[in-house]
């Protein structure tokens, strides 16, 4: 038994074999990746929904709004006038609400090699078109106002 082996023993009260101890850390090391990837996911990559979950939508170029399940955000279409839907995002500093369009962004990243520009193009994307504030956030379902 080794020192460390046997602090464990005084702190346990049972043997713990380095295969257990090497189990334990390495479930331990994962869990920890698993939960500083999720905070690190959700900080950095615009918001982009699991398959079918549901989200707050607002047509690009009239103030329809829904709720809905989304799979593939491309191909949701506002059913009073046609225009592409993207998510809808509030502005902290004025309250306006936006239609946030990921979609010129993807194509974006495709073409453009400099990843300053794109997250460049990404703040601008995202700042609120009435009042030019980055302060702006995405919003929930149930965040639709029904008339
Ligand atoms: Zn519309
Ligand atoms: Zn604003």
């Amino acid at each position: 038994m080794d020192a460390f082996q046997e602090w464990l023993f005084k702190l346990t009260g049972k043997k713990v074999s380095m295969r257990t101890l090497l189990i334990a850390l390495i479930m331990i090391l994962s869990v920890f990746v698993f939960f500083v990837k999720r905070a690190v996911d959700s900080s950095n990559a615009p918001p982009r929904p699991l398959p079918g979950a549901v989200m707050a939508l607002k047509c690009s170029s009239c103030d329809y709004v829904e709720d809905r399940r989304i799979v593939d955000i491309d191909e949701a279409k506002c059913p009073k006038c046609g225009a592409p839907m993207g998510y809808k995002r509030k502005c902290m500093d004025c309250s306006f609400e936006f239609s946030y369009m990921p979609q010129r962004l993807k194509n974006l990243m495709k073409t453009e090699p400099n990843r300053f520009k794109v997250l460049e193009a990404l703040a601008v994307e995202q700042a609120c078109p009435n009042c030019h504030s980055g302060n702006t956030e995405s919003m929930f379902p149930g965040s639709v106002d029904k008339k």
